[in-house]
């Protein structure tokens, strides 16, 4: 069977963690086993939906390397969605409502007082031609729910090995609003038959669902629509590093905040692909890398722990390791390709790439020297020599050494602190030789350079 999965996100908002592993896990998989990856924007939500959060998610897949093989707006397909009403309505599958909200609300809460479950009592299901009629009279609108048959539906989940959801004790799904309009639920299946999907990737949230739309999915098929019920797999959900569901904290956790906030599309990547796997959590050279060591016998049953702590040292283990070539022209947009031996030297510094600006000053200038002895910058000064080679490190501290008596750090950590300004930082041994000499002296002097 070929392998084809999609990420459905609805664009009403931003791209977040949550649903960005949903994507990437989906991209993994496809690209793991050859297969193909769909991007489908769910915007049967017309009033919710808007052309900038499109734009938006668009971009966001883009810059982490997601990109698809097929796109498809589901506001482009209604068509689609009203022939399988008609369908199931044929089949008797999908009945007509009229109940407000207020009455369901009142019925729900005489179930409860009874110690009933608040499940749907059908009340539509029952209602004559004249009843209809007389509601369509008082100016009601019907809301159309799906009969379940009320059974055990099984599946292998690949994720989850053996899944079963009781549809009786859940109440008919609505699938169209009283407004018209579609709720997610019977276009992701109609869509899901019709782009032969092999394979339905998402959180474990939608489990419940899962047990409702098979059943729609093998009531469509048996009334004659083409296709097959895809397989499924439900991954558990992302909880923070507090150990609490990340559900409510997610809106702040979005992919172009991160992007923002000079994270490498890599370390995201390699994050929310490893966490809750048996994989140890570490940069991947490729997202394409990531794809050929995915496996959901990986995925444990355990929630995967979102902790910005090993974001961070995925983003600085990316950078650490990232070649000069890839970098230029960003080092350039910075105003700060100063050569691949410098590239070199700070990377592995660096946190975050924005934090090679403060690198290059020590280069470039300017730097505040922190000077805590004149008489040892005197000296520096003094044993500089003419002309700044490449082992001109050497030379020079051999030189304030034997000037001066001062040895191991208390040699080398003044010298830092006059040339740039901060006791830690990149090896001196290389840097120096890119700063110009004039820049060198000034700063020995306790000048701004
Ligand atoms: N738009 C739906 C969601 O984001 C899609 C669910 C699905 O993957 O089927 O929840």
């Amino acid at each position: 069977m070929s392998v084809k999965v999609r990420f459905a996100p609805s664009p009403t908002g931003k791209l977040h963690v949550g649903n960005v592993r949903t994507a990437l896990v989906n991209w993994l998989f496809a690209k793991g086993q050859g297969g193909q990856f769909v991007l489908r924007i769910d915007d049967t939500d017309l009033a919710r939906s808007t052309p900038e959060f499109e734009q938006g998610i668009e971009d966001d897949l883009t810059w982490l390397g997601l990109v698809w093989d097929e796109r498809h707006n589901q506001s482009k397909r209604f068509d689609r969605y009203e022939a399988a009403a008609d369908l199931l309505k044929a089949a008797g599958r999908l009945y007509a409502c009229y109940d407000t909200a207020e009455e369901l609300d009142r019925r729900r809460k005489v179930q409860l007082s009874r110690g009933l479950p608040p499940i749907y009592d059908r009340a539509g299901l029952n209602l004559t031609d004249a009843e209809k009629a007389a509601f369509e009279a008082e100016g009601r609108k019907p809301h159309w729910r799906f009969r379940l048959d009320g059974r055990r539906v099984a599946w292998e989940d690949l994720s989850r090995g053996h899944a079963e959801v009781d549809t009786a004790s859940m109440s008919d799904p609505v699938l169209i609003r009283e407004d018209g309009l579609f709720l997610y639920t019977l276009p992701s299946v109609v869509d899901d038959l019709d782009m032969a999907i092999s394979h339905v990737i998402r959180g474990e949230d939608h489990v419940t669902n899962t047990g409702a739309q098979i059943e729609i999915f093998e009531a469509l098929i048996a009334a004659g629509w083409a296709g097959s019920v895809p397989g499924f797999a439900h991954m558990p959900l992302l909880v923070g590093a507090d150990g609490q569901a990340l559900s409510k904290r997610l809106g702040s956790l979005s992919i172009a905040e991160m992007r923002e906030q000079g994270y490498e599309p890599i370390a995201i990547t390699s994050h929310l692909g490893r966490i809750g796997t048996s994989d140890p959590l570490e940069v991947a050279p490729s997202v394409e890398a990531l794809g050929t060591g995915f496996a959901f016998s990986k995925m444990g049953r355990s929630p995967a722990r979102y902790d910005t702590a090993d974001l961070d040292r995925l983003n600085a283990q990316a950078l650490h390791a990232m070649p000069y070539d890839d970098v230029r022209s960003r080092l350039a947009d910075l105003e700060c390709d100063l050569g691949e031996i410098f590239w070199n030297a700070v990377r592995s510094n660096l946190q975050k790439f924005s934090d090679v600006v403060e690198m290059a000053k020590i280069v470039q200038g300017p730097v505040t020297p922190v000077i805590e002895d004149t008489a040892f910058a005197a000296a520096a000064l003094d044993q500089l020599p003419a002309s700044i080679g490449s082992d001109v490190w050497a030379t020079w501290t051999q030189a304030v050494k034997e000037a001066t008596g001062a040895k191991g750090k208390g040699l080398f950590m003044p010298l830092r602190l006059i040339l740039t300004g901060q006791a830690h930082g990149p090896d001196m041994a290389t840097l120096v030789p890119l700063i110009d000499r004039d820049l060198i002296v000034r700063r020995l002097k306790g000048e701004t350079a």
